[in-house]
């Protein structure tokens, strides 16, 4: 089977990963944090010491990293991988980044005759290992097609949102969502809650009712209302707050450049910003905002 060579392996990019070794991909994997390395090996995949080993003999490159900049500095410039890869070799970028930043890596790898796409996900960190993640590509129809296949075994459903970077635009317009919906489902359990509800029942009666949204139906931000999300681990793990004002920020900037509206995207970007003010919230999962309704105990 194809080797794929693999940059990243975090909270997301560590089960895709993995994934992929289920699928019978040999994975050649790289990342700054040597704990997440450890990780990969014992997930099937083969440890590498630098980028350039692990894209040795590898006719597809997949990346998912936090930021633009790590995207950039992974694979434009001198020293950048696009130098390096062999003509043809797909690289499928699946962090979420501005659309300005994945043009300039698909321009540069088509320069090189390179085959490249964005194609940033959505899920969560349970799809990413159930293998059930949404995909969203920007690029050509061809070379989409080309990755459907270790995008499969990753994912169960890949949409083309159009040309090179549409991919990051679908992301962020969702994500502009989901941190809406999320704060607006924080707002109404507290609200309930402090008139003397369960959380969980009220969870329910909302989730059959007009108020339902992912938020409050998958990811359920109240501890104790729902098993197996972060809110019920402390809010370990998931989607980090930091992470969510990275997209918010993101949005913001497209925004700006299409004079397009997004005051309710303001709004919840503004309560992130309070909420990650204090930086022991900036790793917590980004359902954590649940803290910023709750009252302090006597309150
Ligand atoms: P994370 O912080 O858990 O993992 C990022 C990993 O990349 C870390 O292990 C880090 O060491 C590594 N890294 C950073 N720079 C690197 C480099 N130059 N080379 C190799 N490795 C490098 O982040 P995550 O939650 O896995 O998110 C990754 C991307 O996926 C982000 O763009 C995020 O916005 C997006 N995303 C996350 C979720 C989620 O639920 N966590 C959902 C959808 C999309």
């Amino acid at each position: 089977m194809e080797k794929i060579a693999f940059f990243g392996l975090g909270n997301m990019g560590g089960p895709m990963a993995a994934n992929l070794v289920k699928a019978g991909y040999r994975v050649a994997a790289f990342d700054l944090n040597s704990t997440a390395l450890e990780q990969a090996r014992r997930d099937g995949c083969t440890p590498c010491d630098s980028s350039v080993q692990a894209v040795d003999g590898a006719g597809i490159v997949i990346s998912m990293l936090p930021s633009g900049e790590a995207v950039k500095g992974l694979y434009l410039g001198e020293e950048g991988l696009l130098q390096r890869l062999p003509a043809n070799t797909l690289v499928i970028d699946c962090s979420t980044i501005s659309a300005e930043d994945a043009r300039l890596v698909a321009e540069a790898a088509r320069e090189r005759g390179l085959r490249a796409i964005d194609a940033p996900v959505s899920g969560g960190t349970a799809a990413a290992q159930a293998g059930s993640m949404c995909f969203m590509c920007g690029g050509e129809e061809a070379v989409i097609d080309a990755a459907r296949a270790p995008l499969q075994a990753m994912g169960v459903k890949i949409f083309h949102a159009g040309a090179a970077g549409a991919g990051q635009v679908a992301k962020i317009c969702n994500n502009l969502l989901l941190a809406i919906h999320m704060t607006g489902t924080a707002e109404a359990l507290q609200l309930g809650v402090d008139k003397g509800l369960d959380p969980k029942v009220l969870s329910e009666i909302m989730t059959a009712s007009s108020g339902n949204n992912w938020s409050l139906a998958n990811y359920n931000p109240y501890p104790g209302a729902m098993e197996n999300v972060p809110a019920a681990n402390g809010y370990a793990g998931g989607f980090s707050v930091a992470l969510m004002l990275k997209d918010l920020g993101l949005a913001m900037d497209a925004a700006a450049t299409s004079a397009s509206s997004t005051p309710m995207g303001a709004l919840a970007k503004n309560l992130y910003q309070l909420h990650g003010a204090s930086a022991e919230n900036q790793p917590l999962d980004f359902s954590s905002i649940q803290n910023m309704f709750r009252r302090p105990a006597g309150g």
